[in-house]
């Protein structure tokens, strides 16, 4: 059994991702910008929110957070977003999500300017993902696709089964699977029989939120899983959606979690913001 380290792959993407910047900054006499919205309480979005900010700042990004109030009207958001769209400053505009009850989140993300928008779920870009056209992908799929890549895992014809359906990750992460000629089946909470998916799976890819959702008897030998999610136990520890323990014995490579996707989304979120940049970087000049 091989680890896919995620770790270890995030650190050396940073490092471009740095020196980049540094090119950057010498061609167009400015810095990347991020812009983050953030609206209200939730500990664990400002805590994802302050690693993204970290992030930034270890490779020179500029990065800006608007912190909003729980009961924050949708015209504020919208008014913010508009702000956002027209400042040559900013490159890139992430939406913290979820987003309280009361805001229309499918307004607020189609009003990003889909060249600013380095999350990827504009339906804008969620269109050339699904065509295979150049565009911003959501950043922890993409995240996974270069982890297999960095360990040169061929999906041509491979028997992909993704597990979780969401637009952030279950969604993109198949849509790119089948853009490089895997097999894909995407499972969700409605699947009838998961186990009978999963012990046909050459690689099982799952991003749900249920600890131990994927158990050793669930997967033939030699798979290669992927997990995305991640829990919190009982005791406070971060685990995933795969008992580790005992479906490691079995894969051929596995993703630790944490330590696998979770730094790859960051990484990600890091490269399409220069991207992002260097696409609007004759407006700077
Ligand atoms: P979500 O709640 O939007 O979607 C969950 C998906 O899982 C749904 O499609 C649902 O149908 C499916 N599902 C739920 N219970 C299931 C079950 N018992 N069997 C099969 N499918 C089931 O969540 P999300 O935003 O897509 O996030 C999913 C997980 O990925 C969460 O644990 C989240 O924390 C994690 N996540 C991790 C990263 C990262 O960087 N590592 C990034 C985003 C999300």
């Amino acid at each position: 059994m091989q680890l896919l380290d995620g770790k270890a792959l995030s650190t050396k993407i940073e490092i471009n991702v740095a020196n980049e910047v540094k090119e950057f900054k010498s061609k167009t006499s400015s810095v990347p910008g991020l812009a983050v919205i953030l609206v209200g309480q939730d500990p664990a979005s400002a805590a994802y929110v302050n690693m993204k900010k970290k992030a930034c700042d270890r490779v020179g990004f500029y990065s800006v957070t608007h912190e909003m109030p729980g009961d924050i009207s949708q015209d504020a958001i919208e008014n913010t977003i508009t702000m956002m769209n027209k400042n040559p400053n900013i490159d890139g505009i992430l939406i913290q999500l979820p987003l309280p009850e009361q805001i229309d989140t499918t307004k607020i993300l189609e009003l990003v300017d889909p060249g600013k928008d380095v999350d990827g779920f504009h339906p804008y870009n969620v269109g050339r993902l699904t065509t295979g056209l150049d565009g911003f992908v959501p950043c922890t799929p993409l995240g996974v696709m270069k982890l297999l890549s960095e360990y040169n895992i061929d999906l041509k014809g491979k028997n992909c089964v993704v597990i979780g359906a969401s637009n952030i990750v279950g969604k993109p992460m198949a849509a790119l699977l089948l853009n490089e000629h895997a097999t894909v089946e995407i499972c969700h909470i409605d699947t009838d029989d998961l186990k009978k998916h999963t012990l046909n799976a050459d690689i099982v890819l799952v991003g749900v939120g249920v600890i131990n959702l994927i158990t050793q008897d669930m997967v033939k030998d030699d798979v290669i899983i992927v997990d995305i999610g991640v829990n919190r136990t009982k005791e406070g520890k971060l685990v995933g959606d795969v008992d580790f323990e005992n479906v490691s014995k079995k894969s051929s490579y596995i993703t630790p979690s944490p330590g696998g996707v979770g730094p790859m989304t960051i990484a990600m979120l890091l490269s399409n913001t220069i991207k992002a940049a260097k696409a609007h970087a004759d407006e700077r000049v």
